[in-house]
């Protein structure tokens, strides 16, 4: 058995069945992504627009890529046509983007909101407050071709697991006050994106449903 054959089913033991893995397979090449594959896995993440572009035309067409890194307006459509979830939308901006282009081609795309969650500048996300002052929005209302599934959030990176404890729940929170006051009736607004190979335990006791893993299957990139 390879190394990523082991990993990607000793990490699925590790992982209950009602959580969802993301594996995060940027820099990996398409042989890698086919070891994993080949366990029976069939979500994939990727963080860069034109890296995903050239692999996905080298791999099986029934896997479901997510798109997790930083997003341009200008790259968004490239992505539209086959992405199935948007895990990184950071700004209004960038949610009317991809409307726009979803539109173009009469396709729904699925979407979660990225929190900024972490103690880092370098992390990129909505406040509470910008979500609220968006989704309350008329031209919130009338876009057609986005569906919110829900949130995602990146904690610190740092070993101090009160504070990523801490910046997780604080998502949790986030996703039960949106639930309750302003997606009470959308059953897709259900999912909450958080958890790497560093910190997936601690999120998945912090109710993450979605765990976006790179590193502990496919080894450490360079
Ligand atoms: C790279 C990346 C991951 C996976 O990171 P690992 O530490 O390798 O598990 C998860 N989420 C995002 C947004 C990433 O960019």
């Amino acid at each position: 058995m390879s190394d990523i054959t082991s990993n990607i089913i000793s990490l699925k033991q590790q992982i209950p069945s009602s959580v969802k893995l993301v594996a995060v397979s940027k820099t990996k090449s398409a042989t890698e992504i086919v070891e994993a594959y080949n366990t029976g896995h069939r979500i994939f993440g990727e963080n860069r627009v034109m890296e995903l572009i050239s692999k996905k035309d080298l791999l099986p067409d029934d896997i479901e890529w997510h798109y997790v890194g930083h997003l341009q307006t200008n790259k968004v459509k490239f992505l539209v046509p086959f992405i199935s979830m948007i895990h990184s939308v950071d700004s209004f901006k960038l949610l009317r983007a991809i409307n726009a282009e979803a539109l173009k081609i009469n396709k729904i795309v699925y979407c979660l909101l990225q929190f900024y969650i972490a103690k880092e500048e370098t992390k990129y996300g909505f406040s509470m407050n910008e979500v609220i002052d968006m989704i309350s929005s008329e031209e919130f209302r009338h876009l057609q071709s986005v569906r919110l599934w829900g949130v995602m959030g990146m904690a610190t990176f740092t070993d101090d697991e009160k504070l990523i404890r801490e910046e997780f729940r604080y998502l949790t929170d986030c996703f039960k006050v949106l639930k309750e006051k302003y997606f009470p009736e959308e059953v897709c607004f259900k999912e909450i994106s958080m958890g790497m190979s560093g910190d997936f335990k601690i999120a998945i006791k912090e109710g993450s449903t979605i765990v976006r893993i790179g590193s502990i299957i496919f080894g450490e990139r360079n």
